[in-house]
Formats: structure tokens, sequence, C-alpha cells
């Protein structure tokens, strides 16, 4: 079922470069669209494959508003037909904005004097971790700066800290990283924490494009970084997520650059990325880059609905960069994860709300400020489950975005359930009434549709169980 062409099996090494560039040009300037092509390739994504290189520049290159939205409708057809209406909520937490690199895009880059720079100590980030908590908060990222300071020690014990930090119910149950490449022995390191995922987005597959974004410090190593996912597999870590900062080069050669990546990691250690990120670049402080390549929430959405076509086993994740219309559209394609209730200042979970943004204490702005709660509200009315699940991770299932959507029944028996056991524990620990109401009725529907009547009972007297006060159950 995977599309694995052989030629990657043998031409793709660990730990080696895999990015031909010209291959990826060809590709777009050859591959045509006509409607019957179009029709045969979402059919073919919709029938469970992965999409060539090839299918997906077809994609790419169609402009004629019929067959857009044609492509749109598919990524619909697929969302609803595979994946089930839930969606996975989770937190970015900076912990440290020190910065030895210049990527002109972020505020946090070294030349810019205007950015507060600050590292949580370990009492901060209890306090940030127990702000989270109390929000309802299950999943967190934490977020760092290339620094000498955030050596693999200093990482593990920012994750342990984390998962020991207990409020009343409250409780992080998994913690990813968005942090520098590591060597593998660091990789290693922070493995032995407990993370989840770890995430380094290679900001542009394009060599040219990323030497002139990158001059300073050890990104600019472009090498370094497209192979820094290797070493974390070598390393043990099979849960790692890519991306691209869009809006540095060309989107529709990112989006294949983002299909290689795939293609990789599947050609040398057999199983995908977990997640693949697309965030789009945003103001930040002092911030003088061109604009070349801005993309537009036209083609930005058009992008998202060809990844999702053409990687649908693979998880995708839109951050709070997006304004909530674009966030709205968007998540019917098929995201499955999205932040809420989001600060990325240090220490931004315990300031007074009121302050507002400070561009000169964030790496950019943040398009989104909606709170958990109102972003859970807007979940319900679109009839869709908010899950905190982390269960696949600590039963050790790994790969659940793979089996959800290949494995026949699973997202039924394991995780509209546990998305399920997951809201209601919000429901009872931190829910506003009106939410609780919602909420509930919500999940009464969902339970009444239930096919299996034996999980369908086993489901329902874990429910019981949460109201009771009993956390933490699933299947
Ligand atoms: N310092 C680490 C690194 O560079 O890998 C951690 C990543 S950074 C804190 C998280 C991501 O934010 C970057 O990889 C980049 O893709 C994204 N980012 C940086 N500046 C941005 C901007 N102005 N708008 C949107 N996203 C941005
Ligand atoms: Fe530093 Fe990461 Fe920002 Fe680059 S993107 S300046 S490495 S924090």
């Amino acid at each position: 079922m995977l599309y694995n062409p052989q030629n990657y099996k043998v031409a793709d090494k660990p730990m080696e470069p895999f990015i031909d560039e010209q291959e990826i040009w060809d590709f777009i300037d050859s591959s045509k669209p006509d409607s019957h092509k179009v029709k045969d390739i979402i059919a073919k994504s919709l029938d469970k494959h992965r999409l060539t290189l090839e299918e997906t520049a077809t994609l790419i290159n169609c402009t004629e508003p019929g067959l857009v939205e044609q492509i749109k409708e598919g990524a619909k057809t697929l969302k609803e037909r595979i994946y089930s209406k839930r969606i996975v909520l989770f937190a970015p937490l900076y912990v440290g904005n020190l910065c030895i690199n210049n990527c002109l895009y972020c505020g946090f880059r070294v030349s810019n004097t205007m950015q507060h720079r600050s590292t949580l100590t370990h009492d901060e980030l209890v306090n940030q971790v127990i702000a989270l908590e109390d929000k309802g908060q299950k999943r967190l990222i934490l977020v760092f700066g290339e620094h000498p300071k955030y050596n693999p020690d200093f990482i593990y014990d920012a994750v342990k800290t984390v998962y020991q930090v207990k409020k009343g119910n409250g409780e992080i149950r998994r913690v990813n990283i968005n942090a520098a490449p590591l060597d593998i022995d660091g990789f290693r390191r922070v493995k032995e924490a407990g993370i989840g995922t770890y995430q380094i987005f290679q900001e542009t597959y394009h060599r040219g494009a990323y030497a002139q974004y990158h001059k300073k410090g050890p990104k600019q190593h472009y090498d370094w970084r497209l192979t820094a996912l290797d070493r974390a597999q070598e390393a043990g870590i099979d849960d790692v997520g890519i991306g691209a900062l869009v809006g540095l080069y060309d989107w529709r050669f990112e989006t294949l650059g983002l299909i290689r990546h795939v293609n990789h990691f599947e050609a040398v250690y057999n199983v995908g990325p977990h997640t693949i990120s697309f965030p789009r670049i945003q103001n930040a402080s002092h911030l003088n880059i061109g604009k070349d390549y801005n993309v537009s929430n036209e083609d930005f959405t058009k992008m998202i609905a060809i990844l999702r076509l053409a990687v649908p086993y693979t998880g995708m994740i839109l951050t709070a960069r997006e304004p909530a219309f674009v966030r709205d559209e968007i998540l019917e394609f098929g995201v499955s994860q999205i932040d809420g209730g989001t600060n990325i200042e240090i220490k931004g979970y315990t300031k007074d709300e009121a302050e507002g943004q400070n561009l000169d204490k964030e790496q950019f702005q943040i398009n989104d400020n909606r709170s958990l709660n109102e972003i859970i509200n807007e979940l319900v009315v679109k009839g869709m489950i908010p899950s905190f699940c982390t269960s696949c991770y600590r039963a050790g299932r790994t790969g659940e975005h793979f089996m959800e959507f290949s494995v026949p029944g699973f997202i039924k028996r394991f995780c509209q359930p546990n998305a399920i056991l997951t809201f209601a524990e919000y429901l009872q620990d931190y829910a506003p009434e009106d939410t609780k109401i919602a909420g509930y009725a919500l999940i009464e529907k969902e339970i009444t549709e239930m096919e299996d009547a034996s999980l369908k009972q086993k489901l329902v007297e874990k429910l019981e169980a949460v109201k009771t006060g009993k956390r933490d159950l699933y299947f």
C-alpha cells in the first residue's frame, strides 16, 4: 500500500542529503493537469494510496478554480471518510529565547538587540506548567532557541520537570520538542526523558534560499539540518516531525520537498514522519525580509489540501500563527492537531492577559488569540470532539497516525473513545457550565451513533468513572 519508490530505496542512505532540486523542478515543469488526471489522482488518495512526486506536482499545477475546488473537496472527503470528527489540542511552551543563529525571519535572531532574552528557571518552568494544567492542557511542545545552554542535558531536565508537575487532576502526559538539531548521543539523551515527537523544520528545502536566510551560526549548515531527524532515528526516536516555513521560497518547491522528505524516511527507516508542519511566515520583531515568496491564503489552503491527499496517513499540525478564519477552513482538510490558548512569550502563561502581545518578547506574531475554552466551544459547534488523547504513546503503540489510517477499525476502537474520555475529563475539571452542557450533548450524540454495542457499554462505564473522579482511563 505504501508508495515507496524503489529508486529512493536504493539511492537514499541514512544521514545523507537526499534533495535533488532538478528532480523537483522537473516534476513541477512537466506535470500538466487535466480534469481526468486530477480525478484519478484524488481517487487514488481516497483509496488510501500515497501520491508520487509527479502526481503531487500535477495537483500543485492546478490553477483552474474548478480543479482547485475538486482538490479541496477531495481533502475534505478523505478527512470525513477516514479520520473521525476529532482534533487533538496542545500548547507550545517557550523555555528560552537565547540564540546564536541569525535566521533573518525570526525575532530571536542574534542580531536583533531589541529582543528581551531570558530562559525559564526551574521554578518559572513549574509555574508555566501549572498555569497550563489549570486551563486543562495535557500535551505540550517545548520550544528552544539554539544556544550552548540548551544542550541535551538541559532539554532532558526541562522535560523531566514538566512531567513531574501535577496540580489537582492536572498533569502533562506528553511532551514534544522543537529545538535545534542534535548529534546522535544528544538525541539519545533527550529520548531518555520520555519525549513524544522531536520536531525540526527544514525551513526551506532549497539550498540557495536556505543560504540567504541562514548566514551565521550552526544553522547555516543545510545538510546538518536536513539529516537531523535521521540522527534522531538512529538514536531510537522514531517519532519525528518535519516542516517547511512557508514564504521563504516557492511554495510549490517546498511542498515537493516535504513529500521527498517523507519518501526518504520511508525508504531508509521504513516509517514516515509522525507529523508535517507548515508554519507560514508572520511578522516578527523588527523583521525586514523580502515578500517575493509570500503565500496567499488561497495558495496556502490549496497547499494543505494537496499535502493531505499526498500523504494521507501523516499527522498535520496547524498553529495559532494563522488567524481563526484560515484555521477554520483548513481544519476541514484533515489537520489533526492545533494549539489552543497559545502564548509564546517567555513566562507568557502567567502574565496579565490585558498586556497583549509585544513582538520584542516573542518569536513572531500570533494571529489566533482565542483561549483554549473558546477553541473548544467552536470545535463542539462544528461537531468535532476536542481530544487530549495520549494513549497510544503511553501504551507503547507508536506510529499511531499510520495505524489510524491503515488498521481497519482502529479509529473507532481507540481514537474516538479515547478522545471522548479525555474531553470528558476536561469538561469535569476545567470547563465552564455552558461548555460542559454542550460538550456532554456532543458526547451523547457520538455514543448514540456507535455501532459496536460492547465497546459502547465499556465507554459508558468509563465515562461514569470519569464523572465520579477517576482519571486517565483509556482504551
Ligand atoms: N531554534 C530552533 C530551530 O530553529 O530549529 C527551534 C525552532 S523555532 C523556535 C520554531 C520555528 O518557528 C522555526 O523552525 C521556524 O520555522 C518558525 N518561525 C521562525 N520565525 C517565524 C516567523 N517569523 N513566522 C512564523 N514562523 C516562524
Ligand atoms: Fe534561533 Fe530558531 Fe529563531 Fe533561528 S528560528 S533565530 S535558530 S530560534
